[in-house]
């Protein structure tokens, strides 16, 4: 069984190495020559919109999945006529616009920062005057870890901050005084099997996920296993999905969703019974679901910029390191350490220890 895979990142390379025990093959797709899944797979170097590399993926694959969000829509469907693509080309249209999205949310019944959408200066104002200062002007499309997005205070030059983020279609969005970020990693077979990792709680630097914690019986688990369920359903959804919520009190308030395997979902590698990329696979195949029970206490650490002293990772017995073959570059993903043990005390020790071999300040 082959798989196609657009993109050919660390989340395609994770998704190979959970499919070979299962002997799938994969076939990625990705412009890049130096793609860090191209050593696990087989490497169609090509843009995502080229229709002749989507044919042969196509022509190669018994079904498609995707690593990205932002995947062009004519790619999908073009694909689409020759092989299942899962996740559903209507998730991908609502989770790749920041408007589609909170719709969604809003129509469902799930909370959101308060938000309204802006296409020019004029629109940009009325909406300060709904929403309120402070706020963040984010892109529609194309925004991630932190980019495209520009917080307004009370004062700020409205003019400067619609430049800022390029003058596109945006939305403006309340600024949230949360108390933790939170995100679920959510699962639906194709047969509408479905299940739930335990919430991670995610810690965010410059807009980039540093930690993210396996939370045990957290109280806020049950809203968010509803609120993604019922997201998976109208959506008919098929693959592994993410949703990042604003925890206030005893409400979770959604931000965004990815409908693919999350960065807050790489501690399920280790820390859980079956990870978030084998899950994936299975759900996308129709296979039963894998066990989401967590097996230890976890947390992960992005490896963000610059590969820190491995051997002093190495050394510590319950930190499992993992390395995308990437060429460290300042603010760039190059790898993440998942850290497991049987106690939370532990969990905080060996995450203190963790810190001390990280050259970004933490
Ligand atoms: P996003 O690209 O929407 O995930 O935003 C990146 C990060 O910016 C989030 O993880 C939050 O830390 C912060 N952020 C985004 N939107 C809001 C908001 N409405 N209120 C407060 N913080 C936000």
């Amino acid at each position: 069984m082959k798989i196609g895979i657009l993109g050919g990142g660390q989340l395609a390379r994770m998704l190979a190495l959970a499919g070979y025990p299962l002997s799938l093959d994969f076939v990625v797709l990705e412009p890049a020559a130096d793609a860090c899944a191209a050593p696990l797979s087989w490497h169609i170097q090509a843009a995502y919109d080229d229709s002749e590399g989507l044919e042969r993926l196509a022509a190669e694959c018994d079904l498609v999945t995707y690593e990205f969000e932002s995947v062009p829509a004519d790619a999908v469907q073009q694909l689409g006529a020759s092989a299942p693509v899962y996740p559903p080309a209507n998730a991908l249209a609502t989770a790749r616009d920041r408007n589609n999205e909170k719709t969604l949310f809003h129509e469902l019944g799930i909370e959101t920062a308060p938000f309204a959408e802006v296409h020019d200066i004029q629109t940009l104002r009325l909406a300060v005057e709904t929403i309120g200062l402070p706020a963040i002007l984010k892109t529609r499309t194309l925004g991630y870890d932190g980019k495209g997005q520009q917080v307004i205070h009370p004062g700020d030059d409205l003019p400067s901050a619609w430049k800022a983020i390029g003058e596109v279609p945006a939305i403006l969005e309340g600024l949230v005084a949360f108390e933790r970020e939170v995100s679920i990693i959510a699962v639906r077979s194709v047969s509408g099997e479905m299940a739930f990792y335990p919430l991670a709680e995610n810690v965010h630097q410059q807009g980039i996920l540093r930690l993210s914690t396996c939370l045990h019986d957290d109280s806020h688990q049950p809203l968010a296993e509803d609120y993604a369920k019922r997201v998976l359903e109208r959506l008919d959804y098929v693959g592994v999905l993410a949703i990042e919520f604003f925890q206030v009190g005893s409400h979770l308030l959604a931000n965004e969703m990815a409908p693919r395997v999350h960065n807050s979902g790489h501690w399920t590698i280790e820390g859980a019974e079956t990870s978030q990329f084998e899950n994936h696979l299975r759900a996308i195949l129709d296979l039963p679901l894998g066990s989401t029970a967590p097996v230890a206490y976890a947390a992960m650490l992005n490896i963000i910029g610059e590969i820190p002293d491995t051997r002093k990772i190495l050394g510590m017995k319950n930190a499992h390191l993992h390395l995308y073959g990437k060429s460290p570059r300042a603010g760039r993903k190059i790898g993440h350490i998942t850290v497991r043990e049987a106690t939370a005390q532990a969990l905080q020790e060996s995450l203190t220890l963790l810190k001390e071999t990280d050259p970004m300040s933490f």
